[in-house]
């Protein structure tokens, strides 16, 4: 359902993508692991057009996203984020946080939003916070109710950008949780993390960058089991 061909971003004369090239496919949950700085975020933000792709095709369906005539809102319903640092709107409830874009992007009646956000806010375990503020909450209950929001977007794929990163460690292990649950239920999901027990045990593909190029790709089996090029190995040994 997503083509990325021959993707290129420069920042000034900094080129940071490099011909980057992958599909991702209904229900597959990628994880896209390397050092910091090899391109993983600017990755998911052009995939997002958070940032603006300065060469090659990101197809959504067949359909480049880059083209003027694509609704960017109504693509990012379709293709949600997560964010590191959960970028939930401080002023409104937890519930409000989950109802807003869907009235405002989805179109739906405030009724039917909020009750599809309740449903979404129970998946993660949030619903007793319904009425609570963002800042009354840990970060594994902030990033929840960002899943939570995303989720009521009723997204095709869901793009997380180190969604454990910003956590504490006793609370990672809830964020992964909720994560690990929606891999089951089929969602496709592209995941940028740093928890490599996630990426060998949930994802069904991963992807290796370095320098701004898939340096290496395949099953997690082949990945972590019997990994081919050099830089690969040294990445992973970091985290034995
Ligand atoms: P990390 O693991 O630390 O999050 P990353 O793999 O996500 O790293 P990116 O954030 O994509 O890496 O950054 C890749 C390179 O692009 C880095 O050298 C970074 O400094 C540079 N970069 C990212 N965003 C910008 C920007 N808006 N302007 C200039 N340079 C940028
Ligand atoms: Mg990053």
């Amino acid at each position: 359902m997503l083509q990325v061909s021959h993707l290129q971003k420069s920042f000034g004369n900094h080129a940071v993508l490099n011909d980057i090239d992958f599909e991702v496919c209904k229900g597959d949950v990628v994880s896209i692991i390397g050092a910091s700085g090899s391109g993983k975020s600017t990755m998911l933000r052009c995939i997002n057009l958070l940032e603006e792709p300065g060469g090659g095709a990101i197809l959504f369906h067949g359909q480049d996203i880059t083209d003027p005539k694509v609704n960017v809102p109504a693509y990012r319903a379709k293709v949600g984020m997560v964010f590191q640092n959960f970028n939930l709107f401080n002023n409104m409830t937890v519930l409000e946080n989950c109802i807003v874009g869907q009235v405002k992007v989805a179109k739906k009646k405030p009724e039917e939003a909020r009750e599809s956000a309740i449903r979404y806010l129970r998946q993660v375990g949030m619903e007793p916070f319904l009425n609570a503020k963002p800042r009354q909450l840990s970060g594994g209950q902030k990033q929840r109710v960002a899943i939570a929001r995303a989720l009521a977007m009723e997204p095709e794929v869901l793009l997380f950008d180190e969604p454990t990163s910003a956590l504490d460690p006793q609370m990672v292990g809830e964020v992964l949780s909720v994560m690990e649950d929606l891999a089951k239920q089929g969602l496709t999901m592209l995941v940028v993390t740093h928890e490599m027990a996630f990426a060998r045990d949930v994802s069904t593909h991963v992807i290796y960058m370095s320098e701004g190029v898939i340096e290496e790709e395949g099953t997690p089996e082949q990945i972590f089991g019997a990994p081919k090029s050099d830089k690969t190995k040294e990445f992973l040994a970091r985290f034995r």
